[in-house]
């Protein structure tokens, strides 16, 4: 098609670029990358293929042989400053070897379900993500294990702190300007409310634009954390007795560039439509928990004291509600889902919450009711894996499959994990997530 056209020119014309990083995301949220020389890629772009079964939670040995399909359309300069001269990045699809769509792959998934979304009636679903992280002092390269409480923040820094001469400052700065070179629209940045955390915030954008952005973004946090001696992390609660890290999730479908969450009369400003998409997702609540909290570590977020939302419920000021409704008008109306962590997969986690706001069961009683009685999230993974494996609505919108592997995974993990709340973290967590 024509993008794929003009990119293949402008990689063919543009002599500095020498290299081109291709990524794809595992059904746990890491971001995997591959370097292709320039001149290797555009001679086999078509024939990328690659070993699945060594990616945890991908293929099993007897589907090893997968294929990467390059997605044009999502492309981006890397700044040589942080990312090394002469690369652009692309996101790509996974395939299996006959080139049908991999089940494993969320990417393919929230893609082909927007686009299905548009061609039905022109509907858009549009996402932007709030995406909190903490900058600590490097970990000591010897020990592969944290105690409790050893991160060390770099910054005293909290909410809006103006913070001169402040290494968190430094950070902020030159994340903001890494992005806006890879060409997010930064709306604003700034100290977050515990010390040494922090939040930037882009524009919103379709949503499979807002996935690729959040492992773009948390990749240039580490990686210019990193140049500066430091470590990005955005694991859900890094450090108990202060604020965690949250991502929220704001949402809003358009048709023809009308905001269909919108009504002015209506309550909180959102329409029957807003409500109806709050209301699946207030009722499946239980069962896609384990999506949105992905880790055992997440769990030690969920904590309405530190902000971090475990009521099933919908307020407009309440923070302690899995969704807020942020005051919008004609433009900016939309629905806010708190009750998600950084670790998550982005992709899994904006596939999910569309396919349960529009097509999750709806709730039995009336909705006025549900809303008002208050109900509560899982408390830790194990619970949210039972609600998980147990949800019919889960197999047919995520298909058996990865219901099946996605809950395996996550059952392993939590089997590594120290039974004691809060103690040791690994080093592979703080890595990754
Ligand atoms: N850090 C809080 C969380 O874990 C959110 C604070 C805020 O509202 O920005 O969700
Ligand atoms: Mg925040
Ligand atoms: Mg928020």
């Amino acid at each position: 098609d024509k993008i794929r056209e003009e990119r293949i020119k402008y990689l063919t014309d543009e002599k500095r670029i020498k290299a081109v990083t291709v990524c794809f995301t595992d059904l746990e949220g890491r971001l995997h990358m591959l370097d292709y020389d320039k001149k290797f890629l555009l001679k086999s772009a078509d024939n990328l293929t690659f070993d699945g079964s060594s990616i945890r939670g991908f293929s099993a040995q007897a589907e090893s042989d997968l294929r990467l399909n390059v997605d044009w359309s999502a492309f981006y300069w890397l700044p040589s400053d942080i990312f090394g001269p002469g690369k652009v990045l692309a996101f790509c699809e996974v395939l299996e070897r006959d080139g049908t769509p991999y089940h494993s792959d969320m990417r393919g998934q929230l893609k082909r379900a927007t686009e299905q979304l548009f061609q039905k009636d022109g509907t858009v679903f549009h996402a932007a993500p709030e995406i909190e992280g903490f900058l600590f002092k490097n970990r000591d390269a010897e020990r592969h294990y944290h105690e409790e409480g050893k991160f060390e923040f770099i910054s005293i820094g909290g909410y809006y702190h103006a913070l001169p001469g402040d290494g968190l400052r430094a950070f902020i700065d030159k994340a903001a300007e890494a992005q806006r070179a890879m060409g997010f629209e930064n709306e604003k940045d700034h100290p977050e409310v515990a010390p040494s955390q922090f939040e930037m915030n882009f524009s919103y954008s379709e949503a499979l634009v807002a996935a690729d952005q959040i492992q773009l973004y948390k990749l240039l946090c580490r990686q210019v954390a990193a140049q500066q001696g430091l470590t990005a992390s955005f694991l859900p609660k890094p450090v108990t007795g202060v604020n965690g890290n949250g991502m929220h999730i704001n949402m809003s479908l358009s048709k023809n560039n009308k905001n269909l969450f919108y009504d002015k009369g209506g309550q909180d400003g959102l329409s029957a439509m807003g409500w109806e998409f709050i209301d699946r997702i207030l009722n499946n609540a239980n069962d896609i928990c384990l999506v949105l909290n992905s880790s055992v570590n997440s769990y030690r977020r969920l904590d309405p004291h530190y902000e971090a939302p475990n009521q099933i419920k919908a307020s407009a000021n309440n923070r302690g509600a899995m969704v807020r409704i942020p005051f919008g008008n004609e433009r900016s109306a939309r629905v806010e889902c708190r009750s998600v962590a950084p670790d998550a997969n982005p992709y899994m986690v904006l596939f999910t919450l569309l396919k349960t706001g529009l097509e999750g069961p709806q709730p039995q009683e009336d909705a006025e009711t549900k809303r008002s009685r208050t109900r509560f999230l899982p408390d830790n993974i194990y619970d949210a894996v039972r609600f998980f494996k147990g949800s019919q609505f889960i197999a047919q919108t995520l298909g058996e499959q990865v219901q099946g592997k996605y809950a395996e995974l996550k059952v392993a993990a939590a089997d590594r994990c120290p039974k004691q709340l809060g103690t040791r973290v690994k080093d592979a967590e703080i890595q990754f997530h």
